[in-house]
């Protein structure tokens, strides 16, 4: 495995690749890896000749300081797993290098004031902001996300179409542990109590949408989230509700929605959706 820290570097490899025709899978991540990035990592792997990995934990997308410096960060893991996971290049720019000719922020304007975008406010800007340089730079033929950021998936599958229309967004299923929970990088701050309080919350939350008919309209299934949720011991909610999964309207029945969350363990924020 190549392991590339700058752009020249990097495009003169992907320059070798490309005159040879090699279709390239993009994987961004911002490290601290685990089985969810590895599922990306293997789907590229299937439907590509070369598979690059980005590890770049991106300040643009922080909303405080402290969330930014506390994000979890493994390089010697993550090098090991990109290995063992056959990852051909991995690249891990530093800040300035990506941002050093422009630090205008993009505006992203799909699926505004919504679930995370009404809690994290300028957070979409900076992640289409930091995709935006890496399509630019790496101008790979698939890029991979994850459906545990949903509305993030939805929209850089928007950004993608407006500005990218030859790159293919391939959606990967969210990866869990056994016990329920998405695999998140964030998990790693949780206590041994914390991870099982919120094993228990998920538990509840699956039997809560199992106890309701696939033909409940949406806006009805949310008077009884609202009443679920009264009873559940977290420290602090940001949205738990259900909406439509192709445009995130509040319009449809439950068989055509997720249950989308966003709950604090502590000082620690965790998101999550499920398809009902
Ligand atoms: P992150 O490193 O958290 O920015 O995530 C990088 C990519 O991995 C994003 O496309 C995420 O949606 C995806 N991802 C994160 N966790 C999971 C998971 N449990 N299952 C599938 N994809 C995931």
């Amino acid at each position: 495995m190549l392991i590339i820290k700058d752009i020249s570097n990097l495009q003169s490899y992907l320059s070798a690749y490309q005159n040879r025709k090699y279709s390239i899978g993009y994987v961004p991540t911002m490290g601290a890896l685990h089985k969810g990035h590895g599922e990306l990592i293997k789907q590229s792997k299937k439907g590509n000749h070369k598979t690059i990995v980005s590890i770049f934990v991106n300040e643009k997308q922080f909303s405080s300081k402290e969330d930014f410096e506390t994000y979890p960060r493994n390089k010697g893991f993550d090098y090991d797993f990109c290995i063992d996971n056959e990852v051909d290049i991995l690249f891990e720019p530093s800040s300035e290098e990506i941002f050093k000719n422009d630090q205008t922020l993009l505006n992203n304007k799909n699926f505004k004031d919504i679930l995370c975008d009404k809690f994290r406010r300028g957070h979409f800007d900076g992640v289409i902001t930091v995709l935006d340089k890496f399509f630019s730079i790496i101008k790979s033929n698939k890029v991979y996300f994850g459906e545990k950021d949903y509305q993030q998936l939805k929209i850089i599958e928007k950004f993608i179409e407006e500005k990218y229309k030859s790159l293919d967004l391939v959606s990967v299923p969210t990866q869990r542990h056994e016990e329920g929970i998405a695999y998140s990088s964030r998990n790693e701050k949780l206590s041994k109590k914390q991870t099982q309080d919120f094993v228990d919350f998920h538990k509840k939350v699956k039997n809560f949408i199992g106890s309701l008919e696939g033909s409940l309209d949406i806006e009805t299934a949310n008077e009884k989230a609202n009443d679920f949720m009264k009873s559940q011991d977290i420290d602090k909610l940001d949205y738990f509700e259900f909406r439509n999964d192709t445009d995130l309207s509040f319009v449809g029945t439950l068989s055509q929605a997720r249950l989308f969350y966003a709950i604090y363990k502590g000082k620690v924020r965790l998101i999550d959706n499920l398809k009902v």
